[in-house]
């Protein structure tokens, strides 16, 4: 019988042995006992998502979990808008922006304009397909002070500097775009980039919305800084080419984009947040539902890693067992022929604070899978499983042939 997966990535869940959890990592300390049953029935390993002791992002790394090569990353802007919902064509230049709050002499008194969160899709509207020469604008506010622009037109190049005077800058003036290249694109790219930065900023400074603000002592959102710049080129779409159905189920925008440019389905609601009050049960239910009409379906959790970044093991152990309830939904609920793996985008160790290169563990568990001797998911445990050491474009692979969709070489 053709077999079902449905993937289910802790993010950041990879650790070290943590001095206040006596010695072990959160996965060793926390009680998983769906994640340990899974171990037991299934074969496990260690994952590389690129390659030894490399770090990746949660970008790169969902983007090899969802089955392309690394050398398709196309730069942070373009992942960003694909997270935002936008519809990126080839040759489009894609922008991180801030909003901010500009003053006299160039001056940015503040890269997040006072933190604004709310009304900043009425001020996107009046930026949005604004036309400079050839190049249409496309600009779509994110979450909070965060937004995104995309330049559209011919002979556009993301080899352009950062307007943004970075953290902690405030009280400096914002930076003129500069080609970092010889190319006329970049040439071009910059000095058209410059000219809509000063066509917007008096467009937004009267702005209603900063109007409101400025009368309520608050700081006006009449400026956009840039960074990040990246151009689209289009990404392999194994789905497509392989003719399988895909979906990802998730709250984080990043890991959304990824899935939407790598042409998957993908499913968010508000109760899924960044942290323990996310809803596991509906994630579950939907992934659960997902799967009837796709053949494979990707459900994340990000608490893991926002604990890793905030060195915080004994919260990050407890993220973990609410992956644990998670993945217990699914394994009580799961149609006859469909497996469960887990798996990570990348660890992220609480002693550094940020993600490293250590390899995840991973497992495979199911209807007619083989079983290894190992009974524990973690680190540790996996690492003696019958996968062995193996890399994320490896473990997609590995995936895809239980799928029965990866060709046969040779006859
Ligand atoms: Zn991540």
């Amino acid at each position: 019988m053709k077999k079902k997966i449905i993937v289910a990535i802790a993010d950041g869940v990879g650790d070290r042995p943590n001095v206040e959890l006596g010695g072990l990592t959160p996965l060793q300390y926390a009680k998983t006992p769906h994640l340990d049953q899974l171990a037991k029935e299934g074969m496990t390993g260690i994952m590389d998502l690129i390659s030894p002791g490399i770090t990746v992002g949660t970008d790169m790394g969902h983007l090899i979990l969802f089955g392309n090569p690394s050398v398709n990353y196309p730069g942070r802007g373009p992942m960003e808008a694909a997270g935002v919902g936008m519809d990126l064509q080839p040759g489009d230049v894609a922008f991180r922006c801030n909003f901010a709050t500009r003053g006299d002499n160039n001056i940015v008194i503040d890269r997040r304009a006072g933190r604004i969160r709310e009304r900043t899709n009425e001020l996107a509207e009046i930026i949005n397909g604004l036309q400079i020469e050839d190049v249409t604008f496309l600009f779509k506010e994110a979450t909070e002070h965060r937004a995104v622009l995309v330049m559209r037109g011919e002979g556009l190049s993301a080899k352009v500097t950062d307007t943004d005077p970075k953290a902690p800058n405030d009280g400096h003036p914002f930076k003129q775009a500069l080609p970092k290249d010889d190319s006329p694109e970049a040439a071009k790219t910059a000095r058209i980039l410059n000219e809509f930065l000063e066509v917007i900023y008096p467009l937004m400074d009267k702005h209603d919305v900063n109007v409101e603000r400025l009368a309520n002592g608050q700081l006006p959102a009449n400026f956009v800084i840039t960074r990040g710049a990246g151009q689209f080129s289009v990404i392999d779409r194994l789905g497509e080419q392989f003719g399988y159905k895909a979906a990802v189920v998730a709250g984080e925008d990043t890991v959304l984009g990824v899935g939407r440019l790598s042409g998957y389905d993908v499913y968010k609601e508000e109760s899924f947040t960044g942290n323990m009050d996310t809803n596991v049960r509906r994630k579950a239910e939907k992934a659960l539902e997902m799967i009837q009409d796709h053949d494979l379906v990707y459900v994340h959790l990000k608490v893991t890693d926002v604990k890793g970044h905030d060195n915080k093991p004994f919260e990050k152990a407890q993220g973990i067992e609410l992956f644990d309830e998670m993945v217990g939904i699914l394994m009580e609920n799961r149609p006859e022929n469909t497996l469960i793996a887990l798996c990570a985008d990348h660890s992220t160790p609480c002693e550094k604070g940020e993600h490293s290169g250590e390899p995840v563990p991973i497992v495979i568990s199911g209807p007619g899978i083989r079983r290894d001797k190992v009974e524990h998911y973690d680190e540790i445990s996996c690492a003696e499983g019958a996968i062995n050491r193996i890399k994320g474009r490896e473990f997609v692979w590995t995936l895809l042939d239980y799928l029965e969709v990866v060709p046969k070489q040779g006859n």
